[in-house]
């Protein structure tokens, strides 16, 4: 059975003092309730990380970051690499988020040598992939998801890839208020899921977990959270708010 997981993207948000508060609420937020086969990950910026994870000791909740780098340990100024946040804890990384994409650069090849960076040091990649509006407009998006797929995790063997979390977030709803709907996701989820179905056969497609984000909110977490593809959310704005956090957490656990 595969993991449902709701991961909170801070992206570059938070002072020191503010993310201790945020994690305090969050963490008390769920503590003692039952998270069989879920998983609540809190991606906050690489300076907390290591103090997400001495929470996250206490507390059932898992740390990821934003980003890695391509590069092991050496001579690459102002990076910060895989070992370096598994050796504070961290287990999850996001990988290939469209800001990452768009603003710094990131191609397919760079994101497969992150993918490569994480699976060696034993932390889970979160790999997102998603469409621009005008690749939906032309109804490229299937095509476009497919290939962004092809290029950054498809070269992964069988055992690899049952280590990789997939999200799908489609550019256009991501931070703009515009929610795919269930049924956009849905079918864009069942897509994903069927390309890593020819590529690994249909007993690893069933256990990778699939993430939607893009401006999930309280509102419309459980309407998303019910499609039988979509495995839970990568969530960014409203993983600010520990209010709202919480009951995107809820509404995971109560489908
Ligand atoms: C994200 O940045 O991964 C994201 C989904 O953002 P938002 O929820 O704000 O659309």
């Amino acid at each position: 059975m595969r993991t449902k997981i709701i991961a909170g993207n801070w992206k570059m948000n938070k002072t020191f003092e503010e993310a201790n508060g945020l994690i305090n609420e969050i963490a008390k937020g769920i503590a003692n309730k039952d998270f069989n086969n879920k998983e609540v990950v809190l991606c906050p910026p690489f300076l907390y990380s290591e103090m997400a994870a001495d929470f996250a000791d206490d507390y059932n909740f898992s740390v990821g970051v934003q980003n890695i780098s391509q590069y092991p340990l050496g001579a690459y100024t102002g990076e910060i690499s895989a070992e370096m946040v598994r050796s504070v804890g961290v287990q999850y990384a996001i990988i290939g988020h469209s800001e990452r994409r768009s603003y710094f650069n990131e191609t397919d090849d760079i994101l497969s040598r992150k993918v490569d960076k994480a699976l060696e040091n034993d932390l889970t990649p979160i790999f997102c992939c998603g469409e621009h509006l005008d690749v939906r407009k032309g109804e490229k998006h299937f095509k476009v998801v497919g290939e962004q797929l092809a290029e950054g995790l498809f070269y992964l063997d069988k055992e690899d890839i049952s280590r990789v979390v997939v999200a799908y977030e489609p550019v256009w709803a991501i931070g703009t208020g515009e929610t795919a709907t269930p049924e956009q996701a849905q079918e864009m989820h069942e897509f994903i899921r069927n390309q890593l179905s020819n590529k690994y056969g249909k007993n690893i497609a069933s256990e990778v977990s699939i993430l939607y984000g893009g401006s999930v909110k309280p509102s419309n977490a459980h309407e998303l959270f019910i499609q039988p593809d979509i495995d839970g959310g990568l969530i960014g704005g409203a993983s600010l708010k520990s209010k709202d956090f919480l009951q995107i957490v809820e509404a995971m656990n109560d489908e």
